[in-house]
């Protein structure tokens, strides 16, 4: 199976009550952790690549690995994706460039021309048989060049996603229901501590999510910053050298809710970096003489991996629909 698009997979997932997997590729070690789990748990995947991404590894070493991954996995749906294209221009340099899907995020802008640059998009990705992901209101936090205040987030207006979807014919639309990006997702302030001490952040806004379904019924909603920052490797993190003090995420439960929803994509990214970080300080702290990098990549890798099966398994609910 070449690359395909979301299309059928959102098809599929909405009707399944279940949600696709969307996790941001930056080298082979975390391709091949993805893309592993994935064809071990018979389960589709989206691999995405955001600006900096492409500023890090290049555009064509990221689609040949995807390539590779690709071959190595024939049986399993991918699709490569633009995370956060912020001009007609990068999402068109990704569309030529054998992307699948592509997101063009002009969510900071007034709505006229959010829709004006989405509709450009969308009328260059569908004469070249590339999808298109909008985005109405705006998250919190950090992700690569996109960053927003904690308190400049907005949540999106339903009454919006039909008119933008309409005019716009996107395929899919992400919208802002209190998820976050990065691992410092809320402030102290906004949440509670539980008896350990650790941050309870506030529930995401299923009452806006509903609403939104109820105007665009049947067509595929996206989260994006869904990491859920699992305390044991903020520890580990923290144990062997780290500093992430009041690092939380979105608790896996309300994703998988979310999942059940109209909500068809889910994108992870904090959690892998998370993982391989965490794997690599504490391989470094107990073997302190190793120096091959094969030899703290590999168990940085597996990480990848497990991480990722946990979340197609137990939050996305996406193995073995593959
Ligand atoms: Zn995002």
């Amino acid at each position: 199976m070449a690359l395909v698009t979301t299309t059928e997979m959102f098809k599929k997932a909405y009707d399944g009550g279940y949600a696709v997997g969307a996790f941001n590729v930056n080298n082979m070690e975390i391709v091949q952790g993805i893309t592993e789990a994935a064809g071990e748990l018979n389960s589709p995947v989206i691999l995405q690549v955001s600006k900096g991404a492409r500023k890090y590894a290049n555009h064509t070493y990221l689609v040949k690995l995807v390539e590779a991954a690709v071959e190595e996995n024939p049986d399993i749906p991918m699709a490569l994706h633009l995370d956060h294209g912020d001009s007609f221009e990068t999402c068109k340099s990704c569309i030529d460039g054998g992307f699948t899907s592509v997101m063009i995020d002009c969510s900071s802008m007034p709505f006229e021309d959010n829709v004006r640059i989405t509709k450009q998009v969308v009328d260059y990705a569908h004469d070249h048989g590339v999808v298109v992901e909008a985005e109405l209101g705006t998250l919190a936090g950090v992700e690569d060049e996109v960053s927003v205040e904690h308190g400049s987030e907005s949540y999106t207006h339903p009454d919006e996603v039909e008119e933008f979807v309409t005019r716009t014919g996107c395929d899919s639309l992400a919208i802002a229901i209190g998820t976050s990006h990065g691992a410092y997702k809320f402030k102290a302030s906004q949440c509670t501590r539980n008896e350990e001490g650790i941050l309870v952040p506030p529930p995401l806004r299923f009452d806006v999510l509903e609403e939104c379904i109820k105007r665009i019924p049947g067509f595929p909603i996206v989260l994006h910053g869904s990491s859920s920052v699992p305390q044991e490797f903020v520890k580990i993190v923290n144990q062997y050298g780290g500093n992430m003090p009041d690092a939380i995420g979105i608790p896996e439960a309300e994703l998988r809710h979310a999942a059940e929803l109209a909500v068809c994509k889910i994108n992870i990214d904090s959690d892998i970096r998370l993982a391989m970080t965490a794997t690599i300080r504490q391989y470094m702290a107990e073997h302190p003489d190793h120096f091959d990098p094969r030899q703290y990549l590999k168990p940085a890798r597996q990480a990848v991996k497990d991480m990722v099966a946990h979340k197609l398994q137990n939050v996305l609910g996406s193995a073995g629909k593959a």
